[in-house]
């Protein structure tokens, strides 16, 4: 029987969704509603106008560890459509995809305009209704259908897939149907830290480090970046992931400890003891004693400790070492702000999983009710993983539409 199908945003997720079902029911009366003039802005602007749309990591179990929040509940969805058969979805319609080194995918084409070329016009051939400056301002259940209300008048759906994206003000939409959402907060940004020691040093970048939000569980590991205002890199992206909320509770203002090497106390000393027996005459502040460590921060890290330009390593006493190797291993910074990281960002936050099915996507308290992508409280580090979950909720979805 024909049914009539409202996906509520054109984004990434509504016009996945709306391609799976206009493909597989060509019966089925599909609309995508969209507030602004124009649809899949965020893949326009993805991946720094690349389109970093999945990650080729390929173990379901592996994958959900790229996920803050709803790593647990998609564990079912990735092993039903992950990131093989995204790749397998875009490369069969015609899109061919490379991977890069770091496991991130792409258009082949090194641009997101062909993503957005492919769903524009897929969606156009398969007779799919786009509706741009269509604010959706509520949605309302009418005995078996949905009424849709919009800054443009009123639509009656029989399925509404919601999938606008994550943002505070989707409670009034979906609130008269009885539907929670987790308040939310940035994610994935760089820190702000005004410190003497980063000041004439932005660009520089340590291969793996270890950062800290110090008294507090949140860790991790990979490379840094020194900026014009602080900290970026994947370590750091990785940390205002994991600690989003936290971050957010403290108004950004936290202390962060940062080992630039991510090794041990006792193994940086006995490496810079090593180093001082080796080169007793060499003056400490002129090379750095490990490589991963660049000239110029290594020169940074001396003077804080007030080793200066004449200090050779002969020298240098025990407890000179000690406090080069506390700098090395736990340095103090204090970070007072966040910035935006303009590859990619995301909201932590949206409707509370709990109240999905996550075998369908459906809302567990409204049959033919769905939902996909960030709107869902779900989020993931950089590297194509939000895209993934934006293509698993949309596919599933879709699939529990077209069997409806
Ligand atoms: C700068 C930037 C770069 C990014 N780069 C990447 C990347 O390379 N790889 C990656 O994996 N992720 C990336 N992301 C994250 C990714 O874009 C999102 O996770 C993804 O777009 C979510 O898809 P979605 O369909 O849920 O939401 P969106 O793509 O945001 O789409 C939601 C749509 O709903 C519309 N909408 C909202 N409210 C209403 C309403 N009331 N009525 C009607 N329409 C409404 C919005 O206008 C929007 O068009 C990036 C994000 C940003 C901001």
């Amino acid at each position: 029987m024909s049914k009539k199908v409202v996906i509520v945003g054109g984004g990434a997720a509504g016009f996945f969704a709306a391609i799976n079902i206009a493909e597989n029911r060509p019966d089925y009366e599909v609309i995508i509603i969209e507030k602004s003039d124009q649809v899949l802005q965020k893949v326009k602007i993805s991946g720094g106008g690349r389109c970093n749309l999945t990650n080729a990591c390929f173990d379901p179990k592996e994958l959900v560890k790229f996920y803050p929040r709803g790593g647990k509940e998609l564990l079912g969805p990735f092993n039903q459509f992950m990131t093989g058969d995204t790749m397998e979805w875009f490369e069969s319609r015609g899109i061919p995809l490379k991977i890069e080194d770091d496991n991130r995918i792409f258009p082949a084409s090194n641009s997101s305009q062909t993503i957005v070329d492919f769903f524009i016009d897929t969606t156009q051939k398969l007779g799919v209704k786009v509706l741009t400056q269509h604010r959706v301002a509520t949605v309302l259940k009418k005995d078996n259908q949905f009424e849709i209300v919009t800054s443009k008048g009123n639509f009656i759906a029989d399925i509404v897939l919601m999938a606008t994206g994550s943002n505070n003000r989707m409670y009034q939409v979906i609130s008269p149907l009885g539907h929670n959402i987790i308040h939310t907060v940035p994610s994935l940004f760089t820190f702000e830290i005004n410190d003497n020691r980063l000041k004439t040093i932005p660009g520089i970048s340590v291969p793996n480090a270890t950062v800290q939000i110090k008294n507090k569980e949140f860790s991790m590991d990979g490379p840094l970046l020194i900026t014009h205002w602080g900290m970026s890199g994947p370590a750091i992206l990785k940390l205002s992931a994991f600690a989003a909320r936290y971050l957010a509770e403290v108004n950004y203002y936290f202390d962060l400890e940062v080992n630039w090497l991510s090794k041990s106390d006792e193994l940086v000393m006995s490496e810079l003891k090593e180093f001082k027996l080796a080169h007793p005459k060499k003056t400490m502040i002129s090379k750095s004693v490990f490589p991963e460590i660049p000239n110029r921060l290594w020169e940074q890290i001396c003077l804080f400790v007030n080793i200066d330009s004449k200090i050779i390593w002969a020298d240098c006493d025990k407890n000179q070492l000690q406090k080069l190797t506390n700098e090395i291993t736990k340095a103090n910074f204090k970070a007072t702000g966040k910035s935006t990281f303009k590859e990619e960002f995301v909201m932590a936050g949206g409707v509370d999983l709990k109240e999905i099915n996550f075998k369908k996507m459906e809302s567990k308290i409204h049959p033919n009710l769905f939902f996909a992508g960030e709107i869902l409280n779900i989020d993931a580090v950089t590297g194509g993983f939000n895209f993934q979950n934006a293509w698993t909720g949309a596919y599933i979805a879709a699939l529990s539409i077209i069997e409806n």
